[in-house]
Order: C-alpha cells, then structure tokens, then sequence
C-alpha cells in the first residue's frame, strides 16, 4: 500500500490529529497551547483578501500564443516575431458584479491576457468591446459608482447609470454594444477581446506605428437574450466557469485569432477622429486588420485563488518593440492597475508564481512585504546602482525611439471638436432590424424606473445617432 503524504503546520511539524482539538478532559474547555487549531483558525480568517473594485468575477485558463504571420518590419518584440509560441494566462471578467455575481449578466466582459515572453510579461489588459464609455479617465471613478451599489440603498441603480451616460454623450457608443447582441456573450470563448487602447509598435531603425489589437474568436460570436440570460442564471450562477472549464478539461479547446490594425506614426495627424481616444474605433476600411497568430488556451488552473485571484494584469507590463501611446485612458490604467495589485496583493506582486516573468528578473528593489526572491542582483555587494562589483546595468537596445509631443498645457474640453454620433451610427447601421429590435428593448428593460427627464434626455442623445434608434426604445419603453 502506498504511504500516504503526512500532514504538516505551516511550520512543518508533523500534525498528530486533525480532528479532535485538545481540551482539559473530554467535557472540558480548550487549551491555548493547541497550536494546531489556532494556525488553522487565523487562516480561515485570512483567507480572502480584497475582491478587485472592477473585474472581481472572472474565469480564466493558460494556454499558447502562436505567430503565424509576419509583422517583423514592424516590432522588434520578440512575442511577436514569425513562429515565436508564447505561454499566455487569460483571465474574463465582468465589470460590475461581485465575486459571487451570476456569469450571464448583462455586462462589458475583460479581456486580460498575460504573456510570459523572454523579455518579460506583457499584458494585454482589454475587454470584449473596442470602445469604452469614458475618454478621460478623470471620469472613471464616477463611472464605475454608477455601475456598483447605491450607497443608502446598496441596490445597483438604473437611475444613476442612464443620468451619467445621458450626461456623457461619448458613452454612446460603449452603450449601444452592451445593450446590442454583443452585450451578453453565453461564455467567454464566443466574444471577441480587443486591446481597446492604442498601443505602438516600434523596430529597430527607430520607426514607431500605432496599433490595435483585436483577439477574434473562432468559436464564432453567440449571445444570449435577457430572457435567456434569466433561465440560464434560474439554473446556475456559474455557467462560464462550468463551460469554459468544462470544454478545456474534455480538449475542446478555444481559440482566437489575432489581428493588428496598423497606423503609421505621422498619420495620427490626419484622421478625422482623434486615433488615440476609446470611444473610437479605427476604421477597417482605413486600417485593414492583419492576422498575426493564434491564441489557444489549453490548460485550466490548479487552483483558483492562486492563479486567477492572484493574478495581476497590467497595461504597464509592455516589452521592447511594443510601447504606448497619448490615450489618456491608457495613461492612468498604467498607473492604478499596478496601484490596484500593490493594494490588493502586497508590494511585491509580480513575486507570486502566476505573475513572475519567465526570465530573469534583475533588480535593485529591495525588502518589503512578501519578498520571497531576495537578492537579484547576483552579488551581494551590488545592492545600488551605478556599483563596481557587476550588478545589472541598463541596456540601451532596448530604448524606445524618442516620440515628439507638443501642446499648451492646459485642462481641454474632451467634447469640443469630437463626433461622439458618427462611428455609433455606422455600427447602429451593421444592425439589421431583429438586432435593432433587441437593442431597442434591452434598452428600455434597463431603464425602468429612471425618472422621465433622464429618459428624455438620453433619448435626445440616440436621436442624434438616428432618429430610428430613439423612435425604437421610446416605443419599446
Ligand atoms: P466595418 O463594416 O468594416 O466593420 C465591421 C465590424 O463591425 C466587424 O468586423 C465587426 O468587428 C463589427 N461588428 C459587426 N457586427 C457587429 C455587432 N453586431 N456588434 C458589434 N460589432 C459588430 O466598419 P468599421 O470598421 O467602420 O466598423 C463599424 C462599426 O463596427 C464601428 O463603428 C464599431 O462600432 C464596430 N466595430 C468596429 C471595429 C473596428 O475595429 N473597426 C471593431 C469592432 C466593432 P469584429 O470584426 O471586430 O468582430
């Protein structure tokens, strides 16, 4: 027979009995000195730390980006060059709900993938939507209090939400996908991920581009309808996690395709829409998608909270040859994002097994919270820098091309000079009149209860993408 692993403290020691807890006679109270029972109950008490304040419900899996084209006379980025195989941990998500939140709600789903490249991670942390409802992430905070709780109430309110976005017409676009077919995918292998933000790709004769992401499924888009939604939670709060764990445990395993949309540096000058800013889309006909690999996810995690609840995505993890650019919204996630997982997971995040890069990591950061990997300098006596005793050193092959900014300083109304109607009503257009119907009535569905003059003035931001589109929900409502 084979012996079976003993169990241990968490210093080790052998655990005798595990359970019955030691007391003064079998009637008796218990004893302080049962060490064993009190590590075990300051765990419990310690085993959940704070859910993430966007994004806490979400499923993920790990898996394999393969490069099958060529965009090699764009990007230096080793991931991205012809025949590279990236390990990649992807993680879906809601925005609003809770971590114990129902998965088939109506909500925009994230997006976040983690590449482990030999030049370090790089994280693509986007959502199932190319837009966004804000441009300035000044008004995010707020956003995402019309999204979350009522204080007084703690109920999630209608009234809020359409009394921001009928105050901000550059949500109108973000809006019209989340309340179209796209709103409500029926797990995260049939939606699309898209870097949303416009990133920069740069090689090495010092020539920048602008680019998109996008992640396409090849499982095809499926959606649900709100009364579908409302069966399928009716059964089950945990459908993604059930389908998606499911399909990688039978080898049923998802895939996208990814594409890029390039844009030469100088162009950002020239389009009529300002290419740097989420509410927009770049056009396919101006900026055709390439294909550049495949994504396939293929492994589910061993354990939840150590790999997905743990797991720390940010838009600051880029890698050579792949940069950032002016979006303001990029801008401030490169900072709150790492913010949020020193807040959430301690200083030294990027430490934990499912966030530590697969290549060296060669620094001066020293102690802290939860620092398990010590030195890594490779000597002692290189504990600051610049040193003489051969710890690490900047690499110049590795500086991004200078970029030319100018402009007055100055806080600049984001509306003034901006169509927030135009790229809506192409997509309003996309839709063919089942679509629209839906639209229409998952739009009027969500705003029961919101008072008449919010309604009204929401309905005067669709008739100004189409008179079509407020007639619609007026007459769905
Ligand atoms: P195109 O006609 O060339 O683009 C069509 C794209 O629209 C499709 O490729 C698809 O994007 C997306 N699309 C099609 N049906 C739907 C739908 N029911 N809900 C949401 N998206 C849909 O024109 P444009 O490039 O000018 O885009 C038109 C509109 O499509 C945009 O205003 C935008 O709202 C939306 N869109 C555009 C994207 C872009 O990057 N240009 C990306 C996604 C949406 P996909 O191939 O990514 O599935």
């Amino acid at each position: 027979m084979v012996e079976k692993n003993k169990l241990t403290t968490d210093a080790g020691a052998p655990v005798p009995d595990n359970q019955n807890s030691l007391s003064a006679g079998p009637r008796g109270p218990l004893l302080l000195q049962d060490y064993q029972l009190l590590e075990k109950l300051a765990h419990q008490n310690r085993e959940r730390i704070p859910e993430r304040t966007v994004h806490a419900k979400g499923w993920g899996a790990f898996g394999t980006l393969r490069i099958t084209g060529d965009i090699s006379k764009y990007t230096c980025a080793k991931v991205m060059q012809p025949g590279t195989e990236t390990p990649v941990l992807a993680r879906f998500s809601t925005v609003a709900g809770e971590l114990g939140a129902a998965d088939a709600e109506r909500d925009v789903r994230g997006f976040a993938l983690k590449f482990y490249t030999e030049e370090g991670n790089w994280d693509l942390v986007g959502n199932n939507t190319p837009v966004f409802f804000v441009r300035d992430p000044y008004k995010f905070p707020d956003f995402i209090h019309t999204q979350k709780r009522h204080p007084r109430t703690h109920l999630r309110s209608p009234t809020a939400m359409w009394d921001f976005w009928s105050l901000s017409p550059e949500s109108l676009h973000q809006v019209t996908i989340l309340f179209s077919d796209r709103g409500l995918p029926i797990t995260p292998m049939h939606m699309n991920g898209y870097g949303s933000h416009t990133f920069s790709l740069w090689n090495q004769n010092g020539e920048r581009y602008w680019v998109k992401f996008h992640f396409k499924t090849q499982q095809g888009h499926k959606h649900y309808t709100n009364t579908e939604a409302e069966e399928v939670i009716g059964r089950s709060r945990e459908s993604y996690q059930e389908e998606m764990f499911g399909a990688i445990e039978k080898g049923d395993y998802p895939k996208w395709t990814l594409q890029v949309q390039l844009m030469p540096e100088a162009d950002a000058a020239k389009t009529s829409y300002d290419p740097f800013d989420l509410t927009k889309v770049w056009p396919h006909k101006d900026y055709p998608p390439i294909d550049v690999g495949v994504m396939e996810l293929n492994r589910n995690p061993d354990d939840y909270f150590a790999e997905l609840e743990q797991a720390a995505f940010s838009p600051s993890n880029i890698v050579p040859g792949i940069g950032f650019s002016p979006d303001k919204m990029l801008q401030a996630r490169i900072f709150s994002y790492a913010d949020a997982h020193r807040h959430r997971l301690g200083t030294h995040y990027e430490n934990l097994p499912v966030n530590i890069p697969r290549c060296p990591v060669r620094n001066y950061y020293r102690d802290g919270e939860m620092n398990y990997t010590g030195l890594r300098t490779g000597n002692p006596d290189a504990y600051y820098e610049p040193n003489s005793f051969d710890g690490p050193v900047q690499d110049s092959n590795v500086k991004e091309p200078p970029l030319v900014l100018s402009g007055a300083m100055d806080r600049y109304d984001h509306h003034q000079g901006n169509d927030d109607y135009g790229q809506v009503r192409v997509l309003y257009d996309l839709f063919d009149d089942e679509q629209k119907q839906r639209l229409y009535t998952n739009i009027a569905e969500a705003m029961a209860g919101v008072p008449d003059d919010i309604v009204r003035r929401q309905l005067a931001l669709f008739a100004k993408v189409h008179p079509d589109y407020a007639a619609g929900v007026k007459a769905a409502l």
